[in-house]
């Protein structure tokens, strides 16, 4: 009898110590990872083959960082915010180091984060002088009583907790710096043949994607997701995009899934793209798979919209979903198993 008071003693200590008071009631102790480094008109022709390589050497980095937390027991928020740091650090990215530039000349980073178990969720908007955005959205998250913060409010929020700080030299790229040059350039050449110049501005179109994104699920069945971005090249007016909309460009929920999104944000907010693929899973109990395809597929391309998402369920299927030539992405499913594709055919 003794002994059995013991071992339940010691089963209940272990569950505190991890700090899983409440597990949830979906574990199957499965673990998967995802990610995307942004969709876009991304063609073979377009890249060198040691580009090529570049890119998926980093992907996988990213991928596996995610991954080794979650099989050493750690959460998907962990997950997350790791594996976007290591994206985020590196310049093949529009996130952090390598984000594009706005109109001004300038990176001004978005990001978010969201707790598929408590509905919790962190974002920033604007900042130009935070390291890693996404420790800041996690921040807002865990340390505020809000979920977005922008520009002066969120940088004032991000000294106050000990974010790294940096230059806004730090973010500098030169060949996103270029980009922002053609962007300008195509612009004024458009302008000059066209009186009738539209309001919204037609180059940010064709500007180079780059978002990157992870959604992960740990072993206590606990889904999260994030995604970090510098929106998208000569962005004017305090432009923000969808990737720090909770919702468009993120979405968690254990009982549905894990979205992250990448592409022209304005049609990713206009379409709640990240909630409606869970919505359409819980209130027409439709497949992940099912439910990314008619978002992206349908009612996204019908509207003009181009990207992509990644997603995840808490069976840990996983789904990288775009419309677009291409979408950097990696994943690692719950077999251990390692994904990595540029373009739409996966290579
Ligand atoms: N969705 C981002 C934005 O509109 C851009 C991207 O994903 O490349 O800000």
């Amino acid at each position: 009898m003794k002994r059995i008071v013991f071992l339940i003693f010691l089963v209940a200590f272990s569950q505190c110590k991890s700090g899983e008071t409440n597990p949830s009631p979906t574990s199957n102790n499965k673990i998967a990872i995802v990610i995307h480094g942004g969709a876009g008109t991304i063609l073979k022709e377009n890249l060198t083959p040691e580009l090529e390589q570049e890119y998926k050497k980093k992907l996988e980095e990213a991928v596996r960082t995610g991954y080794k937390i979650l099989q050493n027991g750690g959460s998907s928020l962990d997950a997350v915010e790791k594996t976007i740091r290591v994206l985020e650090d590196s310049p093949l990215f529009n996130a952090g180091k390598g984000a594009v530039f706005t109109n001004q000349g300038k990176n001004e980073l978005d990001a978010s984060i969201m707790d598929g178990k408590s509905l919790k969720a962190g974002a920033i908007a604007g900042v130009t002088t935070v390291k890693n955005p996404i420790t800041l959205a996690r921040t807002v998250m865990e340390k505020s009583e809000h979920v977005l913060l922008a520009r002066e409010g969120a940088e004032f929020f991000a000294a106050q907790n000990g974010l790294e700080l940096v230059d806004p030299s730090y973010f500098y790229v030169e060949n996103r710096y270029q980009s922002l040059l053609r962007a300008k350039e195509k612009e004024k050449i458009e302008l000059d043949h066209d009186d009738k110049a539209e309001f919204y501005d037609p180059t940010i179109k064709d500007s180079k994607y780059g978002t990157v994104g992870c959604v992960a699920l740990d072993k206590n069945g606990n889904i999260a997701a994030g995604t970090s971005t510098g929106g998208m090249t000569n962005k004017k007016w305090g432009r923000i995009g969808d990737a720090p909309i909770i919702g468009a460009g993120t979405y968690a929920n254990n009982s549905t899934c894990g979205v992250s999104a990448t592409g022209w944000g304005e049609f990713f907010i206009r379409n709640v793209v990240a909630y409606d693929i869970a919505a359409l899973m819980d209130y027409k109990k439709k497949t992940l798979e099912k439910a990314s395809q008619e978002v992206i597929q349908k009612k996204l391309t019908q509207l003009g919209g181009t990207g992509g998402i990644i997603a995840l369920d808490k069976k840990g299927t996983i789904v990288m979903e775009f419309n677009t030539p291409g979408m950097y992405r990696a994943a690692i499913d719950s077999n251990g198993k390692l994904t990595l594709g540029i373009y739409k055919e996966n290579e």
